[in-house]
Formats: C-alpha cells, structure tokens, sequence
C-alpha cells in the first residue's frame, strides 16, 4: 500500500505493519478488500484504515483520547492505539455484543493485543454509538466505522476542542467528512470522497433484512 501511495505516512504504515490484519479476519486479510466478520458486518478495506487513521493522525496525541464508533473486527481500533502513546486511551464502541466479543478475542490473538487489553489502553463497550460514548468523552479523535444518516450531535460534542472526526455520511450516496472543531468550539465540515459503509443503525437492522451485497466498500 505503501509502495503504491494508499499509506503516505510512514507512523501510519508501522502502526499498521504491527498490527496481523489475520487475527482480525478470517478469509483473505492480506488483500486491499473489506471482508465479511459476520453479524452482517465487515471489517473496512485496508486503504480505508489507513485513510482514516492519517486524517486522524494530527489529532492522535501522545495522551489522546479516542473513540471508534462501529469497531465491528477491532483491527482499526489495534491501528489507533499503535499511534497514541502509553497514556493515551482508545474506546471501541459496537452495538452488537457478539461483535465486541469478537474484537476483544482478535485482540488477544497477539501477545501486543492482550497487553492493550490488559492496561486498559484499549476498552471494547457495547452500546448505540450515535449516542458517542460519554464515560471516556471528550475525544481527541473520533472514528466513525459504519454510515451515518445524519451527522449526530452527541458525537460532536463528545469532540474536545481542538477535535476531528472522520465519519461517513448518507443513506443513499455515502461521502466521508472530516468534521473539526477548533479552539473555540467551531465546527467546520470538509467533504472527501464517496464510500460504501454498513449503516450505522439500530441493531434490529442487523438481524433481519440486511444483506451482504450492500457491505462492500
Ligand atoms: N471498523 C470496523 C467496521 C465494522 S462494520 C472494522 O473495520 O472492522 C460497521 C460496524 O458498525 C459493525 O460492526 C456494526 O455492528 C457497527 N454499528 C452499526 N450501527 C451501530 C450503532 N448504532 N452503534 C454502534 N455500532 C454500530
């Protein structure tokens, strides 16, 4: 990826080289491709991660707080807690329990992941992330893993200021923003490019009509 520009920061391409993308799915990890993980859920494509965690890197402090709203494999929220220091503190939110226990079990697959586990740098949580997370609010940097219909205001005032988020945004046509809040508490809104995410929804989406055909990014 490197070699062919989708990783241009070099801590992102370490922070992404220590992480196994194996241990977080099962079929295929070394290609640039999403891959189902189950649950009607997949794990991003890694051009994805690394676009998502360079955008975030300004704001990814040796101490800084984050949160990975729809942490679904864990894979990104390993790569996020690779770029902040011992001090800092990463929150994976999912609303499918099966889904944290699946990324808490990926983690421990490494003797680095169980040590994430262990001191509590990383925490996996289960609970609706349109709501953010407030136990761990404010954050530094937010990630946002799944599409959501609107831009939700817990999830900006969760932010500190200075704070980023990078979120996909839309229910037919999806764009990732770059959402910052800066000093003052202004919010600016920066339009990338068009995606392919699962919704970030209600859980019951997840269990009934939701098919695979629509998780491809
Ligand atoms: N970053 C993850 C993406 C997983 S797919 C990865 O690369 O592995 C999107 C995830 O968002 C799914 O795990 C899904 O369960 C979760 N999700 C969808 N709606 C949600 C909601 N309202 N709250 C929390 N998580 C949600």
């Amino acid at each position: 990826m490197a070699e062919n520009g989708l990783i241009t920061n070099d801590r992102v391409k370490q922070a992404m080289l220590a992480v196994d993308r194996g241990h977080y799915c099962a079929q295929s990890p070394y290609q640039d491709a999403p891959q189902e993980i189950g649950w009607s859920a997949t794990i991003s494509a890694p051009h994805m991660h690394a676009r998502a965690a360079e955008s975030l890197l300004p704001f990814l402090h040796a101490n800084a707080r984050v949160l990975d709203i729809g942490s679904g494999s864990g894979y990104l929220t390993h790569v996020l807690a690779n770029l902040v220091g011992d001090r800092g503190r990463i929150v994976g939110i999912d609303h499918v329990q099966g889904l944290v226990d699946l990324a808490k079990g990926n983690m421990s697959r490494s003797e680095a992941g169980r040590r994430l586990l262990e001191t509590e740098k990383v925490q996996f949580v289960t609970g609706d992330g349109r709501r953010g997370w407030a136990e761990g609010a404010p954050y530094d940097a937010i990630h946002v893993g799944a599409a959501a219909k609107e831009m939700h205001q817990a999830i900006i005032d969760q932010l500190k200021a200075p704070g980023r988020c990078f979120i996909p945004i839309g229910s037919g046509e999806q764009y990732i923003y770059v959402i910052d809040k800066d000093e003052q508490g202004n919010i600016s809104k920066n339009k990338l490019f068009g995606v392919r995410y699962v919704p970030l929804t209600d859980q019951k989406y997840y269990s009934s009509n939701y098919s695979y055909a629509d998780t491809l990014h």
